[in-house]
């Protein structure tokens, strides 16, 4: 009998809620559980299907439609438009998201999993989702999209102790230098200014 830890660590870890339940371990603990059916996981793609299959010793239907392999996408947020307000900030899981509040925000496209949690919360809808399966930069793993949850899950919690922006200022997303560095260069986009340096 495969484990809910076993179960998860096949997933891709996006937390897009697509199959229904609130996060990967979720879906996991709904299989385990609930007897959920391994098909609901749209992001894994037929392999991910197939490995459920195997670990859960069920029999695939050599007539079942075979769902598609994901494809590489992104966060796009339009600087010109972004009012700064932080839903999308708040709302990703893997903090991919930074920016200078009431100002604009950006995705470090690097940590940005393609989920689209961020889509409907933002109110001014500058957000889109890419498709960037013809770039050389690679998706996030799986493995490193589940440790920047469970650190913004972390975050979300030392929120309600601290102020935002207090919290804020204290992610440790990869090198406060490079983050630093990203918000003056879309501030600086912002005001026109394009010898900000950071592209984004
Ligand atoms: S990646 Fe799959 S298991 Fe994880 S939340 Fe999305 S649909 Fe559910
Ligand atoms: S930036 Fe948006 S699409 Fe990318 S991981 Fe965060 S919430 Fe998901
Ligand atoms: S939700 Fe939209 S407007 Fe608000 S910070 Fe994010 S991208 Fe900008």
């Amino acid at each position: 009998m495969a484990s809910t830890e076993e179960i998860n660590e096949l997933l891709p870890q996006t937390q897009c809620k697509m199959c229904g339940y609130p996060n990967c371990l979720g879906y996991a603990r709904g299989i385990i559980d609930d007897n959920a059916s391994i098909d609901l996981c749209p992001p894994g793609g037929e392999s991910t299907r197939v490995r459920l299959a195997a670990i859960m010793g069920v029999a695939l239907s050599s007539e079942r439609v075979l769902l598609p392999e994901p494809k590489k996408l992104f966060a796009l947020i339009d600087e010109e438009s972004c009012i700064g307000c932080t839903k999308c900030l708040v709302e990703c899981p893997t903090d991919a998201i930074i920016g200078a509040k009431s100002r604009v925000h950006t995705t470090v496209e690097k940590w940005c999993t393609g989920c689209g949690l961020c889509v409907p919360v933002c109110p001014v809808d500058c957000i889109e989702i890419k498709d960037k399966s013809d770039s050389a930069s690679n998706s996030l793993s799986s493995r490193t999209a589940r440790q920047r949850y469970e650190l913004h899950l972390q975050r979300l919690e030392k929120k309600h102790e601290d102020t935002f922006e207090q919290t804020y200022v204290t992610f440790d997303q990869g090198s406060k230098e490079e983050m630093r560095t990203i918000i003056e260069a879309v501030v600086a986009r912002k005001n026109g200014n394009e010898d900000s340096g950071y592209k984004g």
